[in-house]
């Protein structure tokens, strides 16, 4: 079995700063997480590195709406953000953003108790627990960039690569970059905002739903294959146009425009937590149907873990969350039952303090 660092010579910490669990990311299935720890009674710690809870749902398309949780017909991504806020508040985690996670240690192992107990180091402090969930969906992401002079210089000034409010492209002329869901779902959310919107994609083949693609063409948006943006064009301190380039024809035609959003794809990293000594497969972290990773005690859950059948979807990541708790308490209390019930029959440990 890999280990992690070999307990240091330093002491136990204070039972203050001991938690049962701690889990790594704020997004949908760290939440939901720290909801069910707090039906298990455990004292649950979430950290994230973003300055708020919500995860890919508040940062990366808060006004997208979602059609497949149980339950919510069709919620915003934003909406959906805010439900599982109070419902993880419930539980009275604490709660620590803005901090990168780095390091994993084990440390010593308490009198009485029989497993070590790790120390989290982020870019801020130390953290102590008992067990851990990773939820850090695809670690720490940052949106690809377009590859033309200047491209920096336009940034804030009508050059975008996310949609945080809608508002921002109220009749403007929009020019939308790439040919995945999120460029799609853009055209069609921002067609009743927008004075008008142009879709440009580098090839002729959309990896959108198939279902958007119907939705887009019956917009009557205009949609240009083959192009990509070859240089921006300011006046007076403003995006006026954007230059696109046909990569079969070579023909640059001149696009007025007020407004880019560009939409082709992310650059993820795991970062630090990739040189831990867990099995990382295809960039995930793999994981026996406990959700535990090869470190005993160190679980993982939602977009970061991988198995085999594994769904990147937010309604299996939920249950991927239950089942990571309910082993983290057995690991904690091995007398306790590994299922605890219904949640209808359970009384939550705290009532919500938090208005949101
Ligand atoms: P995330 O939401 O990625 O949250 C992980 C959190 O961990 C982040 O907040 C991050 O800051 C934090 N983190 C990472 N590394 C560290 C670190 N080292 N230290 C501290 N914090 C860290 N799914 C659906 O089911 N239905 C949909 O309709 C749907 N639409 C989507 C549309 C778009 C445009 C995108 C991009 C995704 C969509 N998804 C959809 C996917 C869904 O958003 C993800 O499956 C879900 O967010 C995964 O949740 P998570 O909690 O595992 O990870």
């Amino acid at each position: 079995m890999t280990q992690v660092d070999p307990p240091a010579a330093s002491s136990a910490p204070d039972d203050s700063d001991l938690f049962d669990l701690t889990i790594i990311g704020g997004g949908p299935v760290g939440l939901f997480a720290a909801f069910y720890a707090g039906l298990r009674h455990m004292k649950t710690k979430i950290i994230d590195s973003l300055e708020e809870l919500g995860g890919q749902l508040t940062t990366l398309y808060p006004e997208k709406l979602i059609f497949d949780v149980a339950g919510f017909p069709k919620i915003l991504a934003r909406d959906l953000a805010h439900q599982l806020i109070q419902q993880a508040m419930e539980a009275a985690p604490t709660i620590s953003l803005g901090e990168t996670v780095r390091h994993l240690e084990a440390i010593p192992t308490p009198e009485g108790t029989a497993h070590p107990l790790y120390r989290i180091t982020s870019d801020k402090g130390v953290h102590h627990t008992k067990t851990l969930i990773i939820a850090a969906g695809a670690g720490a992401f940052s949106p690809k960039k377009l590859r033309i002079r200047d491209a920096a210089t336009f940034e804030g000034q009508g050059l975008h690569y996310a949609c945080r409010s809608k508002s921002v492209f109220a009749g403007k002329r929009v020019l939308i970059v790439g040919g995945g869901d999120s460029a799609i779902d853009w055209c069609l959310n921002l067609r009743d905002t927008a004075e008008a919107i142009t879709l440009i994609h580098r090839r002729n083949q959309f990896r959108a739903h198939e279902d958007s693609m119907r939705q887009l063409q019956a917009t009557g948006i205009a949609i240009h294959t083959f192009c990509e943006i070859q240089q921006l064009e300011s006046a007076e301190g403003r995006l006026v146009a954007a230059h696109i380039e046909n990569s079969q024809t070579k023909e640059v035609r001149r696009l007025d425009v007020d407004a880019v959003l560009v939409q082709i794809g992310f650059d993820t990293s795991l970062g630090p937590i990739k040189e831990w000594p867990l099995k990382i497969e295809r960039g995930s972290i793999a994981v026996n149907s406990h959700m535990e990773t090869a470190l005993p005690g160190i679980f993982a859950a939602g977009d970061v873990a991988a198995f085999d059948g594994k769904l990147k979807l937010i309604a299996t990541g939920f249950g991927e969350a239950a089942t990571a708790v309910n082993y983290c308490k057995t690991r904690i209390d091995p007398k306790a039952k590994f299922f605890p019930g219904h949640s209808s029959e359970m009384t939550p440990q705290h009532e919500s303090t938090v208005t949101i």
